[in-house]
């Protein structure tokens, strides 16, 4: 899967992350320390955006190899495009205008 870089995973998704204070200055992460939840709609503390393109600040570091995220796929083919964050995008939309 070929991630557009748009955050709708990082923002819209329920997910297990790395606890930020489990980051150690190698860029590895304190064994003791467990994942911690970020729910849905509350965007991830790592997210951050160059324009409209979505950076994971942690993405380069030690800690980030085995977590939810780095193994987080899609069912297609390797070489297909992302088709997630615009379903995320349109039912958060869709969420907000039920909102009286
Ligand atoms: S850790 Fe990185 S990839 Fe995972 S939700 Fe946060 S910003 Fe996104
Ligand atoms: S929703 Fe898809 S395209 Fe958007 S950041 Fe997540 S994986 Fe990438």
């Amino acid at each position: 899967m070929i991630c557009m870089r748009c955050g709708g995973c990082c923002t819209y998704l329920d997910v297990a992350i790395i606890d930020p204070a489990a980051i150690q200055a190698d860029g590895r992460s304190d064994p003791s320390k467990p994942l911690i939840h970020k729910p849905a709609g509350k965007i991830c503390p790592y997210l951050a955006f160059s324009g409209e393109v979505a950076n994971c600040s942690i993405h380069h570091l030690p800690c980030y190899e085995q977590t939810p995220c780095q193994q987080f796929e899609q069912v297609g083919r390797e070489d297909d495009f992302c088709i997630l964050g615009s379903y995320l995008r349109a039912a958060s939309q869709k969420r907000s205008d039920a909102v009286p």
